[in-house]
C-alpha cells in the first residue's frame, strides 16, 4: 500500500504519472484540488495507523526527500513511522543526498530507495529535472544504510559496464528493471540490452524484472 503524507514534486520527470493522476483523475480530491501537484503536507495523512508486517511505500505522489520539502516535514514523517516498529516502510527518491541528513532518524528495517533509469548524464535535463543519474549513483553508493533498493524504471538507455559497475558499488538488497507503461516514447534500450543487464546484475543482487518488453521503436 502506499502513504502519502507529502505530495507533489519539482523534479518535472517528462514520465510523470503522479502529476498526471493529481491533475486529472484526484483533481476533485480534497487535497489534490487545493495544492494540485505543487509539494504539500498532507495533515490528514498523520492519522492513518499500519499493521504490523504491512509494507508501505511512502509518498508515491512526490518526492519526499526533494531539495524544496522543508526538514519539519520530514521529521513529522520519520516521527509517526517510529510508532510502527513491525511495519516495512520503503521510502524512493531522487534526491538521495538527502538521505544522510536523517539518518539517525530513520528506523534500521526502512528500505531506502532511488529510482535511476540509467547512468548517463548527457542529455537527462530532456527528461527530468532531477539531479543527474551520475550524482545519485554515486550518493547510494556512499551511504551506509544495510537495506538499499534500486529502481530502475522507467529504463532508459545506459553503458553496460558502467552502470553494472556503478549499480554494484551501491550493493543493493534488491533493484527493480522496468519499461515506461505510459507510452511517453523515451530513449529506451533495446530488450536484449536490458535482459543482458538483468542477468548481470542477478549475479550480485536480487532483481526484479517487471515489465520487459520491446523498446517501443523494436515494435
Ligand atoms: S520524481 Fe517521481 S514524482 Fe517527481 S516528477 Fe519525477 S516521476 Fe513525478
Amino acid at each position: 500500500m502506499s502513504w502519502n503524507p507529502v505530495t507533489g514534486c519539482l523534479h518535472s520527470c517528462s514520465y510523470c504519472w503522479a502529476r498526471r493522476l493529481a491533475l486529472t483523475r484526484l483533481k476533485r480530491h480534497p487535497h489534490y484540488s487545493v495544492h494540485g501537484f505543487n509539494p504539500a503536507l498532507n495533515e490528514k495523512a498523520f492519522i492513518r495507523k499500519f499493521k504490523p508486517g504491512q509494507w508501505v511505500f511512502v509518498c508515491d505522489m512526490g518526492d519526499l526527500w526533494g531539495s524544496w520539502v522543508p526538514e519539519e516535514w520530514i521529521n513529522r514523517v520519520l516521527d509517526h513511522i517510529a510508532k510502527f516498529p513491525q511495519t516495512n516502510f520503503f521510502f524512493l527518491t531522487k534526491n538521495p543526498s538527502r538521505y544522510s541528513e536523517f539518518l539517525i532518524k530513520v528506523p534500521a528495517e526502512v528500505e531506502l530507495g532511488v529510482t535511476v533509469e540509467t547512468n548517463r548524464d548527457e542529455g537527462y535535463e530532456r527528461v527530468s529535472k532531477a539531479p543527474k543519474p551520475g550524482e545519485r549513483l554515486e550518493r547510494m553508493a556512499e551511504l551506509d544504510w544495510p537495506r538499499k533498493v534500486v529502481v530502475i524504471e522507467p529504463i532508459l538507455d545506459f553503458d553496460l559496464e558502467e552502470f553494472v559497475k556503478k549499480l554494484r558499488d551501491i550493493n543493493p538488497s534488491e533493484v527493480y528493471v522496468g519499461y515506461d507503461n505510459y507510452g511517453n516514447r523515451l530513449p529506451e534500450p533495446t530488450i536484449s540490452k536490458t535482459r543482458e543487464l538483468v542477468e548481470m546484475l542477478g549475479s550480485f543482487t536480487r532483481v526484479h524484472a517487471k515489465s520487459l518488453r520491446p523498446a517501443w521503436y523494436e515494435i
